[in-house]
């Protein structure tokens, strides 16, 4: 698998616990999938599922996550939380952020974070974030926390995402080390995952980096369809929507497809 490689990626690793446990591999169905057999198995807490390609990548609502070979970074984190499902988004934050710290601090570019669960650069889509969870008797067993980034992607290549996406290469003119990336998003997921449980809530400079509050948005929902002025967030990761009649709504993002102009 390149320079993904699991001997490449424990070689610079500067975690304790996320990355320790690698499972590597050029192709395979989806990240999140594979994890969330092994969660099922028994994984360890911080199992990194990575790969260079996925044949059945996937978004939210099972939609189509596109990464031609050698252009992306692909993986999924385990975690094991004591907290209540509810929480489960929490590490959507984290890895968010940790995200757009990572991709800040090795390049310089500017990340915003478009509710729920997109990176955003300069208005356009250039990652996504898939959480899926497993529950027992109430409690969480496991968050699976997946991730599509952008890299050394020719959007020119994928008609379907010309005009809405972007990639660090096209951003900058230049390729970027996937794995100099990768290794700073793990560390950044640690530091974040220790602070969240010693108490420390993400929500605020989370909910800093949406670009899409204060914006008009129509949310889709199983049950309606929603216009209004998204208003905030709140802890565990709901928006909350003003809707023109003065009502507000609580939204989450499990239900929701958002649809609408993202500023820039
Ligand atoms: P939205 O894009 O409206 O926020 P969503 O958050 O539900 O929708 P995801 O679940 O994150 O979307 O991902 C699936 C969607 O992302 C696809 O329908 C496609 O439009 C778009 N997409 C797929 N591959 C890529 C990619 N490599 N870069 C950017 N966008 C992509």
């Amino acid at each position: 698998m390149n320079e993904l490689c699991v001997e490449s990626i424990k070689k610079g690793l500067r975690t304790e616990l996320f990355g320790q446990n690698i499972v590597g591999c050029f192709s395979l169905s989806s990240t999140n999938e594979v994890l969330k057999e092994l969660a099922a198995q028994g994984a360890p807490e911080g199992t990194l599922v990575i790969a260079d390609e996925q044949t059945a990548g996937k978004g939210r609502l099972g939609r189509k996550w596109l990464a031609p070979p050698g252009t992306s970074l692909l993986l999924s984190l385990l975690f094991r939380p004591d907290f209540a499902p509810r929480q489960a988004q929490r590490l959507t934050m984290i890895c968010s952020l940790a995200i757009a710290e990572a991709i800040e601090g090795l390049t310089g570019v500017p990340v915003g974070l478009k509710w729920p669960n997109d990176i955003f650069i300069r208005g356009h889509k250039a990652g996504g974030i898939l959480t899926e969870a497993g529950t027992t008797g109430g409690r969480l067993d496991y968050v699976v926390v997946g991730m599509g980034l952008n890299i050394n992607l020719d959007i020119s290549t994928l008609p379907e995402l010309r005009g809405m996406a972007t990639s660090l290469s096209q951003e900058l003119g230049r390729e970027v080390s996937r794995l100099e990336l990768l290794w700073r998003i793990l560390e950044g997921i640690e530091a974040r995952y220790k602070s969240l449980k010693s108490g420390k809530s993400p929500h605020g400079e989370w909910a800093a980096r949406l670009i899409n509050l204060g914006c008009q948005v129509q949310v889709t929902t199983p049950d309606e369809v929603l216009v209004g002025w998204a208003e905030g967030v709140d802890a565990d990761g709901a928006l909350i929507l003003r809707t023109p009649d003065g009502q507000r709504e609580r939204v989450l993002a499990g239900d929701v497809t958002l649809r609408g102009p993202v500023p820039g």
